[in-house]
Protein backbone atom coordinates (compact mmCIF):
# COMPACT_ATOMS: atom_id res chain seq x y z
CA UNK A 1 0.00 0.00 0.00
CA UNK A 2 1.53 3.20 -1.64
CA UNK A 3 1.73 6.05 2.00
CA UNK A 4 3.53 9.37 1.79
CA UNK A 5 3.11 9.91 5.54
CA UNK A 6 7.16 10.02 5.59
CA UNK A 7 9.21 10.92 2.79
CA UNK A 8 11.84 7.81 1.62
CA UNK A 9 13.89 8.21 -1.54
CA UNK A 10 13.10 5.65 -4.37
CA UNK A 11 16.39 4.45 -3.57
CA UNK A 12 15.21 3.51 0.02
CA UNK A 13 12.39 2.59 -1.16
CA UNK A 14 13.58 0.08 -3.17
CA UNK A 15 15.98 -1.51 -1.33
CA UNK A 16 13.36 -1.51 1.80
CA UNK A 17 11.13 -3.85 -1.00
CA UNK A 18 13.90 -6.42 -1.63
CA UNK A 19 14.98 -7.15 2.03
CA UNK A 20 11.12 -7.46 3.01
CA UNK A 21 11.30 -9.78 0.47
CA UNK A 22 14.42 -11.40 1.38
CA UNK A 23 13.19 -11.95 4.90
CA UNK A 24 9.75 -13.39 5.19
CA UNK A 25 10.13 -16.94 5.41
CA UNK A 26 11.75 -15.84 8.50
CA UNK A 27 9.05 -14.23 9.90
CA UNK A 28 6.99 -16.98 9.79
CA UNK A 29 9.89 -18.78 12.10
CA UNK A 30 9.73 -15.89 14.53
CA UNK A 31 6.01 -15.97 14.78
CA UNK A 32 6.25 -19.40 15.46
CA UNK A 33 8.41 -18.70 18.58
CA UNK A 34 6.52 -16.29 20.02
CA UNK A 35 3.41 -18.51 19.73
CA UNK A 36 5.27 -21.12 22.08
CA UNK A 37 6.23 -18.49 24.41
CA UNK A 38 2.91 -16.57 24.27
CA UNK A 39 1.22 -20.33 25.53
CA UNK A 40 4.26 -20.85 28.09
CA UNK A 41 3.44 -17.18 29.59
CA UNK A 42 -0.55 -17.50 29.47
CA UNK A 43 -0.33 -21.26 31.23
CA UNK A 44 2.07 -20.02 33.91
CA UNK A 45 -0.42 -16.97 34.81
CA UNK A 46 -3.56 -19.28 34.53
CA UNK A 47 -1.66 -21.75 36.87
CA UNK A 48 -0.70 -19.46 39.41
CA UNK A 49 -4.59 -17.68 39.69
CA UNK A 50 -3.62 -14.06 38.42
CA UNK A 51 -6.22 -12.50 39.91
CA UNK A 52 -7.17 -8.32 39.15
CA UNK A 53 -6.67 -8.63 43.09
CA UNK A 54 -3.23 -8.88 42.82
CA UNK A 55 -2.88 -5.36 41.31
CA UNK A 56 -4.28 -3.62 44.32
CA UNK A 57 -1.04 -1.39 45.94
CA UNK A 58 0.88 -2.00 48.92
CA UNK A 59 2.67 1.00 51.32
CA UNK A 60 5.51 0.94 53.65
CA UNK A 61 6.96 -2.48 54.33
CA UNK A 62 4.87 -3.91 52.04
CA UNK A 63 4.09 -7.74 54.07
CA UNK A 64 2.25 -9.88 52.68
CA UNK A 65 1.54 -8.03 49.37
CA UNK A 66 0.00 -11.38 47.04
CA UNK A 67 0.44 -9.61 43.77
CA UNK A 68 4.43 -9.59 44.75
CA UNK A 69 4.48 -12.96 45.69
CA UNK A 70 2.34 -14.27 42.92
CA UNK A 71 4.49 -12.24 40.09
CA UNK A 72 7.53 -14.06 41.53
CA UNK A 73 6.04 -17.47 40.82
CA UNK A 74 5.03 -16.98 37.45
CA UNK A 75 8.35 -15.83 36.63
CA UNK A 76 9.81 -18.72 38.04
CA UNK A 77 7.33 -21.13 36.14
CA UNK A 78 8.09 -19.44 32.84
CA UNK A 79 11.56 -19.62 33.18
CA UNK A 80 11.41 -23.49 35.19
CA UNK A 81 13.03 -22.46 38.21
CA UNK A 82 12.17 -23.11 41.73
CA UNK A 83 12.39 -19.47 42.37
CA UNK A 84 12.34 -16.18 41.09
CA UNK A 85 12.21 -12.18 42.47
CA UNK A 86 10.79 -9.43 39.92
CA UNK A 87 10.73 -6.23 41.48
CA UNK A 88 10.51 -2.92 40.03
CA UNK A 89 13.10 -2.21 43.33
CA UNK A 90 15.49 -3.13 40.88
CA UNK A 91 16.34 0.46 39.02
CA UNK A 92 18.19 -1.18 35.79
CA UNK A 93 19.53 -4.36 34.54
CA UNK A 94 23.33 -3.83 36.00
CA UNK A 95 21.78 -3.44 39.59
CA UNK A 96 19.89 -6.43 38.99
CA UNK A 97 23.15 -8.39 38.29
CA UNK A 98 25.04 -6.58 40.72
CA UNK A 99 22.49 -7.90 43.47
CA UNK A 100 22.87 -11.42 41.97
CA UNK A 101 26.81 -11.12 42.20
CA UNK A 102 26.89 -9.68 45.76
CA UNK A 103 24.19 -12.14 46.85
CA UNK A 104 26.03 -15.10 45.81
CA UNK A 105 29.88 -14.44 46.18
CA UNK A 106 31.66 -14.04 49.47
CA UNK A 107 35.56 -12.64 50.04
CA UNK A 108 38.05 -14.99 48.60
CA UNK A 109 35.61 -16.69 46.25
CA UNK A 110 36.57 -16.90 42.31
CA UNK A 111 34.13 -15.53 39.92
CA UNK A 112 34.64 -16.92 36.48
CA UNK A 113 33.66 -14.82 33.40
CA UNK A 114 33.93 -17.02 30.02
CA UNK A 115 32.37 -15.25 27.56
CA UNK A 116 35.44 -12.44 27.83
CA UNK A 117 34.92 -9.24 28.86
CA UNK A 118 31.61 -8.24 30.13
CA UNK A 119 29.08 -5.69 29.45
CA UNK A 120 30.67 -2.53 30.22
CA UNK A 121 28.96 -1.03 32.92
CA UNK A 122 29.79 -4.47 34.54
CA UNK A 123 33.27 -3.41 34.79
CA UNK A 124 32.67 -1.07 37.74
CA UNK A 125 30.49 -3.47 39.59
CA UNK A 126 33.41 -6.23 39.87
CA UNK A 127 36.47 -3.84 40.12
CA UNK A 128 38.01 -4.59 36.56
CA UNK A 129 39.84 -1.84 35.56
CA UNK A 130 40.34 -0.72 39.44
CA UNK A 131 37.29 1.34 39.18
CA UNK A 132 34.16 1.50 41.33
CA UNK A 133 34.03 1.99 45.54
CA UNK A 134 32.47 -0.80 46.81
CA UNK A 135 33.09 -3.25 43.77
CA UNK A 136 33.52 -6.98 44.13
CA UNK A 137 37.15 -7.41 43.81
CA UNK A 138 37.54 -4.40 46.63
CA UNK A 139 35.36 -6.84 48.79
CA UNK A 140 37.82 -9.37 48.19
CA UNK A 141 36.40 -11.61 45.36
CA UNK A 142 38.84 -12.76 43.02
CA UNK A 143 37.76 -11.93 39.43
CA UNK A 144 39.32 -14.58 36.77
CA UNK A 145 38.10 -14.46 32.75
CA UNK A 146 38.35 -16.85 30.17
CA UNK A 147 38.65 -15.18 26.72
CA UNK A 148 36.73 -15.90 23.70
CA UNK A 149 38.69 -17.52 21.04
CA UNK A 150 37.39 -16.71 17.11
CA UNK A 151 34.64 -14.96 19.32
CA UNK A 152 33.28 -18.26 20.66
CA UNK A 153 33.61 -19.55 23.88
CA UNK A 154 37.00 -21.10 24.09
CA UNK A 155 35.28 -24.42 25.71
CA UNK A 156 39.07 -26.21 26.19
CA UNK A 157 40.08 -23.36 28.01
CA UNK A 158 37.15 -23.47 30.48
CA UNK A 159 37.15 -26.72 31.19
CA UNK A 160 41.21 -26.23 32.31
CA UNK A 161 39.72 -23.19 34.30
CA UNK A 162 37.48 -24.61 36.33
CA UNK A 163 39.16 -27.89 36.63
CA UNK A 164 42.72 -25.59 37.42
CA UNK A 165 40.46 -23.87 41.30
CA UNK A 166 38.05 -23.49 43.34
CA UNK A 167 35.52 -21.78 41.37
CA UNK A 168 32.32 -20.42 43.18
CA UNK A 169 30.54 -18.71 40.33
CA UNK A 170 31.25 -18.79 36.39
CA UNK A 171 29.55 -16.27 34.57
CA UNK A 172 27.90 -15.93 31.17
CA UNK A 173 27.11 -13.22 29.34
CA UNK A 174 24.27 -14.37 26.42
CA UNK A 175 23.53 -10.84 24.43
CA UNK A 176 26.60 -9.32 22.88
CA UNK A 177 26.67 -6.20 24.43
CA UNK A 178 28.69 -3.47 22.87
CA UNK A 179 31.24 -6.16 21.08
CA UNK A 180 30.89 -7.84 18.12
CA UNK A 181 30.77 -11.41 18.76
CA UNK A 182 27.58 -13.62 18.36
CA UNK A 183 25.03 -13.54 21.03
CA UNK A 184 25.03 -17.42 22.77
CA UNK A 185 22.31 -19.54 21.65
CA UNK A 186 20.86 -21.63 24.98
CA UNK A 187 22.28 -24.88 23.35
CA UNK A 188 25.63 -22.92 23.19
CA UNK A 189 25.37 -21.93 27.01
CA UNK A 190 24.29 -25.87 27.45
CA UNK A 191 27.94 -26.97 25.90
CA UNK A 192 29.20 -24.67 28.39
CA UNK A 193 27.43 -25.58 31.45
CA UNK A 194 28.18 -29.06 31.03
CA UNK A 195 31.71 -28.58 30.89
CA UNK A 196 31.89 -26.36 34.40
CA UNK A 197 28.93 -29.23 36.01
CA UNK A 198 31.40 -32.02 35.11
CA UNK A 199 34.55 -30.83 36.35
CA UNK A 200 33.47 -28.03 39.00
CA UNK A 201 30.86 -27.55 41.91
CA UNK A 202 30.67 -23.65 40.65
CA UNK A 203 27.17 -22.54 40.47
CA UNK A 204 26.74 -20.68 36.97
CA UNK A 205 25.17 -17.38 36.27
CA UNK A 206 23.48 -16.37 32.86
CA UNK A 207 23.33 -12.45 32.29
CA UNK A 208 20.17 -12.63 30.36
CA UNK A 209 20.03 -9.46 29.32
CA UNK A 210 17.98 -9.01 25.46
CA UNK A 211 18.03 -12.77 25.53
CA UNK A 212 14.40 -13.55 27.04
CA UNK A 213 11.90 -15.20 24.90
CA UNK A 214 14.11 -14.90 21.60
CA UNK A 215 14.35 -18.64 21.61
CA UNK A 216 11.84 -21.53 22.74
CA UNK A 217 14.08 -22.21 26.18
CA UNK A 218 16.04 -20.62 28.46
CA UNK A 219 19.49 -20.77 29.67
CA UNK A 220 17.99 -21.95 33.29
CA UNK A 221 16.48 -25.07 31.01
CA UNK A 222 20.56 -25.70 30.43
CA UNK A 223 22.70 -25.75 33.17
CA UNK A 224 22.14 -22.39 34.63
CA UNK A 225 21.47 -21.72 37.92
CA UNK A 226 20.37 -18.11 37.87
CA UNK A 227 19.60 -15.60 35.36
CA UNK A 228 18.45 -11.91 35.96
CA UNK A 229 17.44 -9.25 33.35
CA UNK A 230 16.39 -5.78 32.63
CA UNK A 231 12.20 -5.19 33.11
CA UNK A 232 12.91 -2.27 30.51
CA UNK A 233 14.45 -4.95 27.74
CA UNK A 234 12.50 -8.09 27.08
CA UNK A 235 11.14 -9.05 30.02
CA UNK A 236 9.05 -5.91 30.51
CA UNK A 237 7.48 -6.34 27.65
CA UNK A 238 7.82 -2.78 26.55
CA UNK A 239 4.99 -1.81 29.60
CA UNK A 240 7.05 -2.20 32.78
CA UNK A 241 8.60 1.29 33.25
CA UNK A 242 11.28 0.03 35.83
CA UNK A 243 12.90 -2.83 37.44
CA UNK A 244 14.30 -6.37 37.00
CA UNK A 245 13.78 -10.04 37.48
CA UNK A 246 15.99 -12.78 39.01
CA UNK A 247 15.25 -16.58 38.19
CA UNK A 248 17.08 -19.37 39.89
CA UNK A 249 18.05 -21.71 42.28
CA UNK A 250 16.18 -21.85 45.46
CA UNK A 251 18.98 -21.04 47.80
CA UNK A 252 20.74 -19.12 45.19
CA UNK A 253 17.68 -16.68 44.99
CA UNK A 254 17.54 -16.84 48.70
CA UNK A 255 20.74 -15.13 48.97
CA UNK A 256 20.11 -12.70 46.45
CA UNK A 257 16.55 -11.46 48.23
CA UNK A 258 18.97 -10.89 50.82
CA UNK A 259 20.79 -8.26 49.18
CA UNK A 260 18.44 -6.87 47.83
CA UNK A 261 16.90 -5.94 50.66
CA UNK A 262 18.52 -7.42 54.05
CA UNK A 263 19.67 -10.25 55.86
CA UNK A 264 17.00 -11.91 57.54
CA UNK A 265 14.03 -9.59 55.73
CA UNK A 266 14.68 -10.77 52.32
CA UNK A 267 11.66 -11.21 50.07
CA UNK A 268 8.89 -10.63 52.56
CA UNK A 269 9.41 -6.64 52.38
CA UNK A 270 8.92 -4.26 49.50
CA UNK A 271 6.14 -2.17 48.56
CA UNK A 272 4.22 -2.37 45.41
CA UNK A 273 3.21 1.03 45.19
CA UNK A 274 0.84 0.01 42.62
CA UNK A 275 3.65 -1.31 40.58
CA UNK A 276 1.49 -5.12 40.30
CA UNK A 277 -0.21 -4.02 37.32
CA UNK A 278 2.51 -3.16 34.88
CA UNK A 279 4.79 -5.69 35.59
CA UNK A 280 2.23 -8.76 34.97
CA UNK A 281 1.34 -7.12 31.60
CA UNK A 282 4.30 -6.52 30.57
CA UNK A 283 5.53 -10.41 30.93
CA UNK A 284 2.17 -11.03 29.85
CA UNK A 285 2.99 -9.10 26.00
CA UNK A 286 7.04 -9.77 26.32
CA UNK A 287 7.07 -12.96 23.88
CA UNK A 288 5.10 -11.14 21.49
CA UNK A 289 7.02 -7.85 21.74
CA UNK A 290 10.31 -9.38 21.48
CA UNK A 291 8.96 -11.03 18.24
CA UNK A 292 8.10 -7.61 16.69
CA UNK A 293 11.52 -6.63 17.93
CA UNK A 294 13.78 -9.98 16.26
CA UNK A 295 11.48 -8.70 12.92
CA UNK A 296 13.01 -5.19 13.27
CA UNK A 297 16.34 -6.56 13.79
CA UNK A 298 15.91 -8.49 10.92
CA UNK A 299 14.61 -6.32 8.71
CA UNK A 300 17.36 -3.59 9.71
CA UNK A 301 19.97 -6.49 8.72
CA UNK A 302 18.84 -6.87 5.42
CA UNK A 303 17.94 -3.08 4.44
CA UNK A 304 21.95 -2.44 5.58
CA UNK A 305 22.95 -5.51 3.64
CA UNK A 306 21.19 -4.49 0.57
CA UNK A 307 22.80 -0.86 1.16
CA UNK A 308 26.73 -2.25 0.94
CA UNK A 309 26.87 -2.73 4.93
CA UNK A 310 28.55 -5.48 6.70
CA UNK A 311 26.42 -6.61 9.59
CA UNK A 312 26.06 -8.95 12.33
CA UNK A 313 23.95 -11.20 12.59
CA UNK A 314 23.00 -11.42 8.96
CA UNK A 315 19.28 -11.14 8.27
CA UNK A 316 19.63 -14.83 8.00
CA UNK A 317 21.08 -15.72 10.85
CA UNK A 318 19.27 -17.65 13.85
CA UNK A 319 18.59 -14.89 16.43
CA UNK A 320 19.65 -15.13 20.58
CA UNK A 321 18.91 -11.83 21.50
CA UNK A 322 17.40 -8.46 20.04
CA UNK A 323 20.42 -6.45 19.36
CA UNK A 324 21.26 -5.60 15.71
CA UNK A 325 24.85 -4.06 14.77
CA UNK A 326 25.25 -2.50 11.39
CA UNK A 327 28.98 -1.81 10.37
CA UNK A 328 28.82 1.94 9.22
CA UNK A 329 32.21 2.78 8.72
CA UNK A 330 32.64 6.06 9.81
CA UNK A 331 31.27 8.28 12.69
CA UNK A 332 29.30 10.46 10.45
CA UNK A 333 27.60 7.51 9.26
CA UNK A 334 26.81 6.70 12.99
CA UNK A 335 25.55 10.30 13.55
CA UNK A 336 23.06 10.23 10.63
CA UNK A 337 21.67 7.53 11.28
CA UNK A 338 21.10 7.80 14.82
CA UNK A 339 19.70 11.39 14.39
CA UNK A 340 17.67 9.72 11.51
CA UNK A 341 16.02 7.05 13.79
CA UNK A 342 15.21 9.84 16.15
CA UNK A 343 13.22 11.59 13.74
CA UNK A 344 10.86 8.07 13.28
CA UNK A 345 10.45 8.02 17.31
CA UNK A 346 7.16 8.34 18.46
CA UNK A 347 8.35 10.45 21.82
CA UNK A 348 11.08 13.30 20.89
CA UNK A 349 11.16 13.07 17.24
CA UNK A 350 12.14 16.61 17.14
CA UNK A 351 15.06 15.85 19.11
CA UNK A 352 18.76 15.75 17.37
CA UNK A 353 20.67 13.16 19.11
CA UNK A 354 24.61 14.33 20.52
CA UNK A 355 27.77 12.47 21.54
CA UNK A 356 28.09 12.45 24.56
CA UNK A 357 30.95 11.27 27.51
CA UNK A 358 27.99 8.65 29.20
CA UNK A 359 28.43 7.48 33.17
CA UNK A 360 29.61 3.37 32.94
CA UNK A 361 31.09 3.65 29.35
CA UNK A 362 34.47 4.02 27.96
CA UNK A 363 34.03 5.95 25.06
CA UNK A 364 31.62 8.72 24.08
CA UNK A 365 28.36 7.04 22.88
CA UNK A 366 25.56 8.52 20.60
CA UNK A 367 22.39 7.07 22.11
CA UNK A 368 18.96 7.44 19.84
CA UNK A 369 15.92 6.52 21.65
CA UNK A 370 12.83 8.26 21.76
CA UNK A 371 10.46 6.46 23.72
CA UNK A 372 7.74 5.97 26.31
CA UNK A 373 9.88 4.66 29.12
CA UNK A 374 13.20 6.84 29.69
CA UNK A 375 16.20 4.66 28.44
CA UNK A 376 13.85 1.74 27.45
CA UNK A 377 15.51 -0.75 24.78
CA UNK A 378 12.90 -2.88 24.14
CA UNK A 379 11.78 0.46 22.76
CA UNK A 380 13.34 1.23 19.35
CA UNK A 381 16.90 2.50 20.25
CA UNK A 382 20.59 2.91 18.88
CA UNK A 383 23.51 3.06 20.42
CA UNK A 384 26.89 3.78 18.99
CA UNK A 385 30.03 4.23 20.75
CA UNK A 386 32.48 6.63 18.72
CA UNK A 387 34.99 3.77 18.67
CA UNK A 388 36.53 1.44 15.70
CA UNK A 389 35.06 -0.39 14.05
CA UNK A 390 31.87 2.03 13.73
CA UNK A 391 29.34 -0.30 14.47
CA UNK A 392 25.73 1.29 15.52
CA UNK A 393 23.88 -1.20 17.93
CA UNK A 394 20.16 -1.01 17.80
CA UNK A 395 17.49 -3.02 19.58
CA UNK A 396 13.70 -3.51 20.30
CA UNK A 397 10.55 -1.79 18.18
CA UNK A 398 7.31 -2.55 20.38
CA UNK A 399 6.02 -3.34 16.80
CA UNK A 400 7.58 -3.83 13.66
CA UNK A 401 5.25 -1.43 12.10
CA UNK A 402 6.30 1.61 13.33
CA UNK A 403 9.59 0.37 13.70
CA UNK A 404 10.27 -0.29 10.37
CA UNK A 405 9.79 3.52 9.81
CA UNK A 406 12.39 4.39 12.39
CA UNK A 407 14.37 2.42 10.43
CA UNK A 408 13.86 3.88 7.01
CA UNK A 409 14.68 6.77 8.06
CA UNK A 410 18.01 6.03 9.40
CA UNK A 411 18.54 5.14 5.95
CA UNK A 412 17.12 7.62 4.46
CA UNK A 413 18.62 10.04 6.71
CA UNK A 414 22.44 8.81 5.30
CA UNK A 415 21.08 8.93 1.70
CA UNK A 416 20.11 12.83 2.08
CA UNK A 417 23.55 13.30 3.79
CA UNK A 418 25.13 11.92 0.43
CA UNK A 419 26.48 8.99 2.69
CA UNK A 420 24.92 6.09 0.96
C1 LIG B 1 21.69 -3.84 28.94
C2 LIG B 1 22.64 -4.85 29.40
C3 LIG B 1 23.11 -4.87 30.72
C4 LIG B 1 22.82 -3.77 31.71
O1 LIG B 1 21.55 -3.33 31.73
P1 LIG B 1 21.15 -1.82 32.12
O2 LIG B 1 19.69 -1.99 32.29
O3 LIG B 1 21.48 -0.93 30.99
O4 LIG B 1 21.82 -1.47 33.38
C5 LIG B 1 23.94 -5.89 31.08
N1 LIG B 1 24.32 -6.83 30.23
C6 LIG B 1 23.90 -6.84 28.94
C7 LIG B 1 24.37 -7.91 28.03
C8 LIG B 1 23.06 -5.86 28.50
O5 LIG B 1 22.62 -5.88 27.24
Amino acid sequence: MKQDFFKISDKVQSASEKAMAKIQPYFKETDEITEYNQQKVLSAFIKNGVSESMFAESTGYGYGDRGREVIDRVMADIMCTDDALVRHNFTCGTHTLAVCLFGMLRPGDVMLCVTGTPYDTIHSVIGINGKGDGSLVDYGVIYKQVDLKDNKPDLEAIREAVSKEKIKLVYIQRSRGYSLRPSLSCEEIGEIAKIVKANSDADIMVDNCYGEFTQTIEPTQVGADVIAGSLIKNAGGGIARTGGYVAGRADLVEKISYRLTTPGLGREVGATLGMSRELFMGIFASPHVVGEAIKTARFTAALFEELGFDTTPKSSDPRFDIVQSVMLENEANLIAFCQGLQKGAPIDSFVTPEPWDMPGYDNKVIMSAGAFTGGASIELSADAPLREPFAVWMQGGLNFHSAKVGILLAAEEMAKRGLI
